[in-house]
């Protein structure tokens, strides 16, 4: 199939709004908007000591771009769902206004947040009246030491940020262990365990050979397979349906005296491209169609006089969307100036 234009679509899917397919006919309606490419964690999966950010002089969009972006993107190509992250999006000042507005725009959109949760403690409260639904943190051990020398961080204001983000009843909260050989795969139980305890979602996530940091994840790659080995040994799991769209393969879980539910993100080995529904945004205003893709597309030249040219923006668009990888392959750009 290929691209379809506005009034192709309604007559195609009998819908009333207007919708956005790739070039191989997926449905693009989730947008990955990262609202600050600098972190205060250097977590060597993701942004190895001593990387540099290529685009420190680049122009970055605005918030107030970011809301018309998002406007734009959903009332012409019917958005459903945007997931603010970074970098670490918690450094973005005026975060809660940002969101706030883009609510305030489109209460139909679910908003959701990818965050190392280090300012969570701070922020969680603001960030849920704002807007935000549900909240995913990066958390790939429990041991502090361990915490320190893979991300350069301290363990306890990430604790509370999460035990924050618990107290303030966000729908849901997901944590993410990106597993790595060697580093931290005796802990999967104690994180499955303690995840039950507290009503998280755990998913294991294949360390993906993105940027300067592939060769430290080739390895300490773990596959899907050898992660459910592991888990499997301390819990039984039982698979749950599969929902379209979805990145992680669900199961049921219990042991340990606990029960709950994890997921196993597996982009390297058992990859999800044929759901893929997402396109990137970075905080430069580069359009990333494919996270193992290592083209990109420039938004910023579609803003004339502050705003959206938005004929400029559906060239842009469409270029990248018609484009996008049916499968991705390589991801020269660092992890943590993509957003995950
Ligand atoms: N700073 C935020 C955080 O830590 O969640 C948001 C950005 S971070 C890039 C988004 C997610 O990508 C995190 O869950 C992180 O663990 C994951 N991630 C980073 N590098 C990865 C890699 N090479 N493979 C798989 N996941 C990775």
């Amino acid at each position: 199939m290929g691209y379809l234009g506005l009034a192709e679509n309604r007559e195609a899917f009998g819908r009333p709004g207007p919708a956005l397919y790739d070039g191989v006919g997926r449905r693009i309606d989730h947008l990955r908007l990262s609202v600050m490419s600098a972190c205060d964690l250097h977590c060597r999966y993701c942004r190895p000591v001593g990387l540099r950010s290529a685009t420190v002089r680049t122009r970055s969009m605005t918030h107030a771009m970011c809301v018309e972006l998002v406007s734009w993107l959903t009332e012409d190509h019917g958005l459903s769902k945007v997931r603010i992250t970074g970098g670490e999006p918690l450094l973005a000042a005026g975060l809660v206004d940002l969101v706030a507005a883009i609510k305030a725009g489109h209460p139909e959109l679910t908003l959701v947040l990818t965050t190392n949760a280090s300012r969570l403690a701070f922020l969680a409260e603001p960030l849920r009246d704002a807007g935000i639904e549900r909240v995913n943190v990066s958390l790939d051990t429990l041991r502090a030491d361990r915490f320190a020398s893979l991300t350069g961080g301290d363990l306890s204001e990430v604790l509370g940020g999460i035990e924050a983000a618990r107290r303030v009843g966000f729908e849901e909260i997901k944590v993410n262990v990106v597993a790595l050989k060697g580093i931290n795969e005796d802990e999967f139980a104690d994180l499955l365990a303690w995840g039950c305890r507290q009503g998280f979602e755990v998913r294991f996530l294949e360390a993906m050979p993105i940027g300067p940091a592939a060769d430290f994840n080739r390895r300490h790659f773990l596959s899907g397979a050898q992660m459910r080995r592991i888990v499997g040994q301390c819990f039984e799991l039982t698979p749950l349906p599969q929902e379209f769209g979805l990145t992680a393969r669900r199961y049921a879980v219990s042991g340990r005296g606990v029960s709950g539910v994890c997921g196993f993100i597996t982009p390297v080995s058992e990859p999800f491209c044929g759901q893929c529904r997402r396109i990137r945004v970075t905080e430069h205003g580069r359009l990333f169609p494919c996270l193992l893709d290592s083209r990109s597309f420039d938004l910023m030249p579609a803003w004339r006089d502050g705003h959206l040219d938005t004929a400029v923006a559906e060239r842009v668009l469409r270029l990248a969307v018609e484009d996008k990888a049916p499968r991705g392959t390589v991801q020269a750009t660092p992890m943590v100036a993509l957003g995950g």
